[in-house]
């Protein structure tokens, strides 16, 4: 693997030299090295997307021969699956299984976007006119900056990457600094499937010196980031200078609303892997449990005992039922986020700590951990802690549920568990967030939008949606018979001499 920035068609070191060692989160272990770049590489790679976007043959390809390469695209990494997955297991500390799981979904995204290839064509539109003809079509946008963060690298990429080649765009990739080495992957297979030099350009490094100038550099034309909320307004913010598309996938803090008439067991299972999947390292984590009253003591007894069952190990555990935080930085995070939840009154009934065990020592695991007796009044109620780590707060009614489950500045994803579908319907209809699953947590399909209300964001990925946030709508209107115009006398030409 390179481990370079990839410039106009070229793998390249940083223009300073500067290389960062990536270690894996669950040993410690040194996994990769590869360039840190700066302000100064991404400007060289805007300036090569740019002169590929103005200048080059890309825009103007067709749509099915963009859609051609992407199902090309998908094709390489399927067969290349099982490199894929271990390189983000190792940067990520995740299991093997689940990489491999979310290798599928990113070819599946790939296929999706490819697909809609030759369905786009715009439509035609009733002028209620002889004389003129109306249209509506799709251009792309230009240069797009894309800013992707650690938790599913290579799936958050695939995500903006597929619809914005698919429309055309030509991009600048910044993958999260921790987590670089399936984007690098990802470049390489673009470039044996034929995306012309300049389409595509990655530049790694932090968000500050690398990704920043993507959100403030005029030559760029949208900017789409997937992070926290602080960097994601802090994108917005520079943004802003320049007018650019601004298209923003933030964080989440996730009410799991169960009801007493709820099947015990699923409600149970469920509520397990909503927050401790990836050690609750994902955007829509059911981290928030809202409970029935009349269901809290037995289903909290329960969850507690399972909780303190759950298997930490590293990637390649065959018995590891999940894995370590990204880093020793987020971890102290976590750590103190829990500290602050139980100073303010919550009560810490399993968890809260480092594992004991020596095996695990090297790697920056972190038990799962559930915190009762949490009311909104509590600031572990409202932020995100991205770690294993379950609020839990009762209510009484179903209104008292829509109420507790809504009080949130975040608005990405809820989960309904009740045996009565028209209350399933009826609260999923009433939640203020982006995904609500009734009786289930967490699937998604690429044919389905995504995207957060509220401060979780104001972008949409996947599906239809997804495609339109890469491409501009153009009116195009036709005046099929032109002729002096007589209804408005002042600038009426007469004919003859003036
Ligand atoms: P982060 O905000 O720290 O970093 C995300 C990316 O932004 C990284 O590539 C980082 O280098 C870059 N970055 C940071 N500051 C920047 C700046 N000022 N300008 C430009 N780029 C900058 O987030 P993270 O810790 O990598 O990811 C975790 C967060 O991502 C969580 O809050 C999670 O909820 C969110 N997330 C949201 C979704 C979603 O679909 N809504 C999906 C995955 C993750």
């Amino acid at each position: 693997m390179p481990g370079q920035l990839f410039v106009d068609g070229s793998w390249c070191d940083a223009a300073d030299g500067a290389v960062r060692e990536i270690r894996c989160p669950a040993d410690g272990v040194p996994v990769a090295t590869v360039a840190e770049g700066g302000a100064a590489d991404t400007a060289r790679a805007i300036a090569a997307a740019r002169a590929a976007f103005d200048t080059g043959p890309w825009p103007h390809t067709t749509e099915r021969e963009r859609g051609d390469l992407l199902f090309r695209l998908a094709d390489a990494i399927e067969r290349d699956a099982k490199e894929f997955a271990r390189a983000e297991s190792l940067d990520t500390g995740k299991r093997l299984v689940e990489s491999e799981y979310d290798m599928a979904d990113i070819v599946a995204c790939f296929r999706h976007y490819a697909g809609l290839a030759g369905t786009q064509a715009g439509r035609v539109v009733d002028t209620g006119r002889s004389d003129a003809i109306s249209r509506v079509v799709h251009e792309p946008i230009g240069v797009c900056g894309l800013i992707t963060p650690w938790n599913y690298p290579l799936l958050q990429v695939s995500w903006k990457v597929a619809p914005c080649l698919l429309a055309g765009n030509t991009f600048v990739l910044k993958p999260s600094e921790l987590t670089p080495s399936t984007a690098i992957l990802l470049m390489q297979a673009l470039d044996e499937v034929g995306l012309p030099a300049g389409v595509g350009n990655l530049v790694l490094g932090a968000g500050a010196r690398a990704g920043a100038p993507l959100a403030d550099d005029p030559r760029v034309d949208l900017v789409s980031f997937t992070g926290g909320l602080v960097s994601g307004r802090a994108v917005a913010t520079a943004a802003a200078a320049t007018v650019k598309r601004v298209c923003l996938e933030l964080g989440g803090k996730n009410p799991n609303v169960v009801f007493a008439d709820a099947d015990f067991d699923t409600a149970l299972d469920f509520a397990l892997t909503a927050v401790f999947l990836h050690s609750g390292q994902v955007c829509s984590a059911g981290a928030r449990l809202v409970v029935e009253d009349s269901l809290h003591d037995r289903f909290v007894d329960e969850l507690v005992a399972r909780a303190g069952q759950i298997r930490l190990g590293g990637p390649f555990d065959p018995q590891a039922e999940t894995g370590p935080l990204i880093s020793a930085a987020h971890r102290e995070k976590v750590e103190s986020y829990v500290a602050g939840a139980v100073d303010e009154g919550a009560v810490l009934r399993c968890g809260g700590s480092r594992p004991p065990d020596p095996a695990l020592a090297d790697g920056f695991y972190f038990a799962p951990t559930i915190l009762d007796g949490c009311d909104q009044t509590m600031a572990c109620v409202h932020d995100e802690s991205f770690g294993p780590v379950l609020t839990v707060e009762t209510f009484t009614d179903e209104d008292d549920a829509v109420r507790i489950a809504n009080d949130t500045t975040y608005g990405l994803a809820a989960g309904v568990f009740t045996s009565d579908a028209g209350r399933g319907q009826r609260v999923a209809g009433r939640l203020r967030h982006g995904t609500v699953w009734i009786n289930d947590f967490h699937p998604y399909v690429p044919q389905a939008e995504w995207g957060g209300m509220k401060q979780s964001g104001n972008g949409r990925e996947l599906g239809l949606a997804g495609l339109d946030e890469y491409r501009e709508t153009k009116h195009i209107w036709h005046n099929i018979d032109p002729r002096p115009q007589h209804w408005f006398a002042p600038f009426h030409h007469a004919g003859g001499a003036s």
